[in-house]
């Protein structure tokens, strides 16, 4: 076995886009892997290219149907049948609407996530990353939330029948992993994990403590559901104790993580007043979970995020530091002022709509305290605790 982690990393990634002023744009992966070629942190010899996903692996999670819509749409002319028939599909909306090129661009999605877990399951690397990945939304018969193909549970239902493996998907969006936790509600098998803002402010409107799967599937599925302007110090108190307990409990073969950064603060479609810091501090504890409880076998993708200057390419930055164990993060520790490449930041300020920042961490001692701060954490904590009460 390789120790070195991989980096899936497609060109076509770049091809997933709605329409020029979409919140859903795939630069940020670019932004992103530039930022961590700038500190020396990624070589040639840890990117890997990966092949698309192919109808029988999209069929794992996608009904027939939708995937032919899903095709016809992708046509420069679609036929107006398939027009009038995109909004049953959930591709005729603001949100999520059919694009040139979609199907393509989607099954190339999802091969790089399949790629990314095969690396991990044959032992060619023990930790591998697929940014372009975590479209949670996805469902099987329709397109939600920017998600046309769902990567991540083509994935994990491909890995758990292929190598019999019990998976753990932590999903640590800011939106609840509807599409993920839906497609394994009744499997006991795979146990979803999901901490995001309560369904009561935000899409999609689920992840309530109560969804706890079904049948078979009862106690592996966890929600952890957290008030509006939840801050650093309860969010990473909430997701500590529960994932913890959790992997314990569980014991997976696999750990596959979903890493939108969309809880940060700076983010324009949610209401958390989260800093830098939890993009550093959660990596961490999946890293040690997984070498705990399986043999290090991690996969992480991306996921939402939607300051894509400011927040997402520190946020995954920080992640593929993690997953390389780079020393850089012990420095961080230290020195939490801790300044970006200048030539980073040289090379993007001038298209970036916002000032770039000048540090990998925020200093939230600049930012204004929330009102409320120790009733939302007081919340946030009973909420946590309810969310372990039938785990297994
Ligand atoms: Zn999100």
């Amino acid at each position: 076995m390789s120790n070195q982690p991989v980096f899936v990393y497609n060109k076509e990634v770049l091809q997933y886009r709605f329409y020029q002023e979409h919140p859903f744009d795939q630069f940020r992966v670019l932004l992103a892997k530039d930022l961590i070629e700038q500190i020396g942190a990624l070589s040639e010899s840890q990117i890997v290219t990966s092949a698309s996903a192919n109808v029988e692996a999209l069929q794992r999670i996608h009904r027939e149907d939708y995937i032919q819509a899903v095709m016809q749409l992708s046509e420069e002319i679609p036929d107006p049948d398939w027009i009038l028939r995109a909004q049953q599909y959930g591709l005729h909306d603001e949100e999520t609407p059919y694009f040139r090129g979609m199907h393509e661009a989607a099954a190339s999605i999802t091969g790089g996530s399949i790629a990314a877990c095969e690396a991990v399951m044959t032992g060619r690397a023990p930790h591998a990353l697929h940014l372009g990945g975590g479209l949670h939304h996805a469902f099987p018969n329709k397109g939600a939330g920017f998600c046309v193909y769902n990567d991540a549970a083509v994935a994990i239902s491909h890995i758990r029948d292929k190598y019999q493996a019990r998976v753990l998907y932590i999903d640590t969006d800011v939106h609840h992993g509807d599409g993920v936790q839906w497609s394994f509600y009744t499997d006991p098998n795979v146990l979803t994990y999901s901490i995001h803002e309560t369904g009561k402010y935000l899409f999609p409107g689920t992840g309530f403590v109560n969804e706890r799967g079904e049948g078979e599937g009862f106690g592996a599925c966890v929600n952890v559901p957290l008030d509006p302007y939840t801050e650093d110090d309860s969010w990473m108190e909430c997701f500590k104790r529960t994932i913890e307990q959790t992997a314990a409990v569980f014991k997976p073969d696999l750990i596959v993580s979903q890493h939108g950064c969309d809880a940060h603060a700076f983010d324009p479609l949610s209401h958390m007043h989260c800093s830098m810091r939890i993009y550093k501090e959660m990596p961490r504890i999946i890293h040690e979970a997984a070498h705990t409880h399986c043999d290090g076998r991690w996969v992480a993708i991306g996921g939402g995020g939607y300051d894509i200057w400011r927040v997402v390419p520190r946020a995954w930055s920080l992640l593929w530091l993690e997953m390389i164990d780079h020393p850089m993060l012990q420095e961080l520790d230290s020195t939490p002022d801790l300044s970006l490449p200048e030539a980073w930041i040289q090379r993007w300020q001038e298209q970036s709509v916002h000032d770039l920042p000048q540090t990998w961490l925020d200093n939230v001692n600049l930012w204004s305290p929330m009102p409320r701060r120790s009733l939302i954490a007081e919340q946030n904590l009973r909420i946590s605790t309810l969310a372990m009460e039938y785990v297994r």
